[in-house]
């Protein structure tokens, strides 16, 4: 059965995030009509006044804009840990109605990969024994969706899902403060970090001060704070700089 690797994709996002963004705050605050605004908005760069807004706190004209991905290659035990992002939207292949009959993809942690060939040897033969259970279960209770929705009760945690996200610029905001940074989990880090470089990608403007609460202030961790914030505020920098040459 194959090991499956992390993938993430930006399939689309809103046209224009930053100018939009930009027009919802600039109409807050101007006599102006709507064409007149969007004419004025498109002409100019807007970084400078989406940065203000937002440090203003005035986040609800963040959610004008929205990033859809798709995912593969991540463990059901990440996907326990987005689907808590109440206000994102969720399509995850489905386990009732996909069968693993020939097999599963799954993901090896890091951590067991790193305590060599033996032990992922070890892990491997696990992932197979527990397919051998799945499919005993399917051979007693059908290989269609009323028999695969029971034998999935015996498939691992490390067991790969496929998956589309959308959020909005402000739910990705909030997202990335909490899963960027060091206390979370390695895989969801790893995710976040892979949709936040896609996002600068398009608006720079709108992610550039994302992440980790550290980077734009006090660690918000307390005593679990790792310490690292410096470094962190540095690793952004260089993030910057590389976006700036590209
Ligand atoms: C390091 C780490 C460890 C964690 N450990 C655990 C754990 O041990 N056990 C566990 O159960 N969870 C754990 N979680 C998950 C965590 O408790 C949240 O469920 C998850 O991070 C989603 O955060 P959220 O609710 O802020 O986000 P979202 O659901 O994305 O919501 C965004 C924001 O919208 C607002 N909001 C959304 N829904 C409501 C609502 N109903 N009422 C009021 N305001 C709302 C809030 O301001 C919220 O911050 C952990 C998360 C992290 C990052």
């Amino acid at each position: 059965m194959p090991r499956s690797e992390m993938k993430v994709a930006l399939i689309r996002h809103t046209l224009s995030p930053e100018e939009v963004v930009a027009l919802g705050a600039r109409l807050c605050y101007s006599r102006a009509r709507v064409d007149d605004l969007l004419e004025r908005v498109s002409a100019r760069d807007q970084t400078e006044f989406v940065s203000r807004i937002m440090s203003m706190g005035h986040d609800s004209v963040l959610e004008h804009a929205s990033f859809t991905f798709g995912i593969e290659g991540v463990s059901r035990v990440l996907l326990a840990q987005i689907t808590r992002h109440r206000l994102a939207s969720f399509s995850v292949q489905s386990q009732r109605y996909v069968s693993y009959a020939d097999g599963f993809g799954y993901i090896v942690p890091p951590k067991i990969a790193a305590l060599g060939e033996d032990a992922q040897a070890e892990f491997e033969q696990q992932m197979a024994t527990m397919h051998t259970w799945y499919t005993q279960w399917q051979e007693r209770l059908g290989t269609g969706e009323g028999g695969n929705e029971d034998a999935r009760f015996v498939l691992p945690g490390a067991c790969e899902t496929r998956m589309m996200v959308t959020m909005n610029v402000r739910e990705l905001r909030h997202f990335f403060s909490l899963r960027m940074c060091t206390r979370a989990q390695w895989e969801i880090r790893a995710l976040a970090t892979q949709m936040h470089r896609l996002c600068m990608e398009v608006a720079p403007a709108l992610f550039a001060d994302a992440g980790p609460a550290c980077l734009r202030g006090a660690c918000s961790e307390g005593e679990k704070s790792c310490g690292r914030a410096k470094a962190i505020r540095q690793e952004r920098q260089q993030l910057l700089e590389q976006f700036s040459h590209e």
